[in-house]
């Protein structure tokens, strides 16, 4: 008997079909085109979502419904492929990788950049790709099949809306590469252990997303920090050094003193934040922001929402954010 995958259909592109408002998504259009996948080695279910989105509107209780489905339904299949649209696509995969944890199976999440129904979709050879993946017993991480390669999901990024070539993962490696053979990098796969557990986000969760730019900003930031929240992704400059202004400054201070975790990450989508490089990187960490290391923005997002979701003491949840957890960032020896 073949492998049975479960396909977890949640809108995007790729099912898109002609309306007389332009594309958007067509109930139904998807699952009788992947018909043609089926065969004996390949068998699955697909789940179709009552609301397919753009995945621009994604929301925790879109990611929640994910989560809960694949916990539902994880011993049944060998593996998982979910369809999604790609604007946010690496944000979803993220937010995986951290709820599924001690995963010991493929999750598999691809879309395309045009629909199936144009005739020159890109979306064919993804899901052949995706479903590949989803095939193999030893992948056990969420990953992210797009334009002929495989990425882990929490390294994955969208960089191209104008091409094929939509994702890349700047600062890990390949997974695999899809051409007339198919080349899988098996050393660098994560080895799944542990008992697998599923857990669901806090719909209320509000992490604060600040990209840093000269100007004004930083004070503004400042006083955010001070407000309500439940962490913030903070985004500097080069090796996460940033202005050492007063405001900023005394809002990192007061959100690390509330046990409200600020991450330093760096805006530069290849390399890492490396405290004490530059001495302009000082006076955030001494207020008390924490280093992402090369993490994306993606990931810190969704290891913030993932972490502020679990209940544990600030101290527990402190060490949990600065360890690599899903393979989503380097720590420096
Ligand atoms: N706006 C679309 C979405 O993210 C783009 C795509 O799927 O390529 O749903």
């Amino acid at each position: 008997m073949g492998q049975r995958i479960l396909v977890l259909y949640s809108g995007g592109t790729i099912g898109m079909g002609h309306t007389p408002q332009g594309l958007a998504p067509v109930a139904g259009l998807l699952p009788g085109l992947l018909v043609r996948f089926q065969s004996e080695v390949l068998d699955f279910d697909l789940i179709e979502y009552p609301q397919l989105i753009d995945s621009s509107a994604i929301a925790l209780s879109d990611w929640n419904r994910l989560i809960s489905d694949i916990a539902k339904h994880y011993h049944a299949y060998d593996g998982f492929v979910i369809i999604h649209g790609t604007d946010t696509m690496a944000y979803t995969a993220s937010v995986l990788a951290f709820a599924l944890q001690n995963l010991a199976k493929p999750v598999v999440i691809t879309g395309s950049q045009l629909p199936l129904v144009h005739p020159r979709s890109d979306g064919w050879s993804n899901l052949a790709d995706a479903f590949e993946a989803a095939c193999q017993s030893d992948l056990h991480e969420v990953v992210l099949a797009f334009d002929r390669v495989l990425l882990r999901g929490c390294r994955a990024r969208k960089v191209d809306a104008a091409s094929f070539s939509g994702f890349a993962s700047p600062n890990a490696p390949t997974l695999a590469r899809f051409g007339i053979t198919i080349d899988w990098q098996r050393s660098v796969w994560r080895k799944g252990a542990g008992v697998f557990a599923a857990q669901q986000l806090d719909e209320q969760v509000k992490i604060l997303p600040l990209l840093l730019m000269p100007g004004a900003a930083a004070a503004s930031f400042g006083s955010l920090l001070q407000g309500e929240h439940h962490g913030a992704l903070l985004m500097s400059y080069g090796n996460g050094n940033a202005p050492a202004e007063r405001v900023l400054l005394e809002g990192v201070a007061s959100a690390s003193r509330r046990n409200l975790p600020v991450l330093n990450l760096t805006q530069v989508m290849k390399g890492a934040v490396a405290v004490g490089a530059y001495a302009a990187s000082q006076p955030l960490a001494q207020a008390g922001a924490l280093p992402g290391f090369d993490m994306t923005p993606e990931a810190a997002l969704a290891k913030l929402t993932v972490l502020a979701s679990m209940s544990l003491a600030p101290e527990a949840r402190q060490a949990r954010l600065l360890c690599d957890w899903a393979g989503e960032m380097s720590i420096p020896a």
